[in-house]
């Protein structure tokens, strides 16, 4: 269902305050010396990430009662993400979204998804082997793609094998 002017400036507000901390979260990552994949590729709009949105959380919220509750009617009731399942090793809850609607295959309300909507699939970046959906057109780049495709390419390799070495390690930028 489209979001009323209300949802929608309340959306707005969540949007801030999530953006800002997913910023400062990175700085704090990058200051510890942690380093993403780059993203690659692009977007083709197949919409398979609205499918089933997936949020990884962490203790207290997918174990503390009260928190939980309050975690879920929030992506209930604001963002429209309806509950269909959850894993438990990984703390992560798997939604449908209301707004995604399957035939067209386009969100209701695109002006005020929710930032982990804006900033998928960046989110996956820094994962140590990103989990990009079957068929994303976007793709994870090593940060020492460079170096890892120059070390690869002095070895003897057969070309296929070099190639499918330098897809694994995150070296290719094709
Ligand atoms: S799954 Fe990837 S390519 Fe498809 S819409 Fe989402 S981000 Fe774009
Ligand atoms: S709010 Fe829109 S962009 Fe986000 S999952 Fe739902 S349909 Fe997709």
């Amino acid at each position: 269902m489209r979001d009323g002017p209300l949802r929608f400036l309340v959306k707005r507000l969540a949007l801030v305050c999530t953006a800002t901390d997913l910023r400062l979260t990175r700085l704090i990552l990058r200051a510890q010396g942690r380093r993403p994949f780059k993203l690659g590729g692009a977007c083709h709009l197949c919409a398979a990430c609205c499918e089933s949105p997936m949020i990884q959380t962490g203790r207290l919220v997918f174990h503390g009662r009260f928190f939980r509750r309050l975690f879920l009617a929030w992506h209930r009731h604001v963002n429209g993400f309806v509950l269909i399942g959850e894993h438990h090793r990984s703390r992560t809850f798997t939604f449908t979204c209301t707004h995604f609607d399957p035939a067209t295959r386009r969100c209701d309300s695109y002006r005020s998804r929710p930032s982990m909507c804006r900033d998928y699939p960046r989110v996956l970046l820094w994962e140590p082997d990103p989990p990009f959906l079957p068929g994303c057109g976007y793709k994870a780049i090593s940060p020492n793609a460079d170096r890892i495709a120059e070390l690869l390419d002095a070895e003897e390799l057969p070309p296929a094998k070099r190639e499918e070495l330098k897809r694994r390690l995150h070296a290719s930028e094709e």
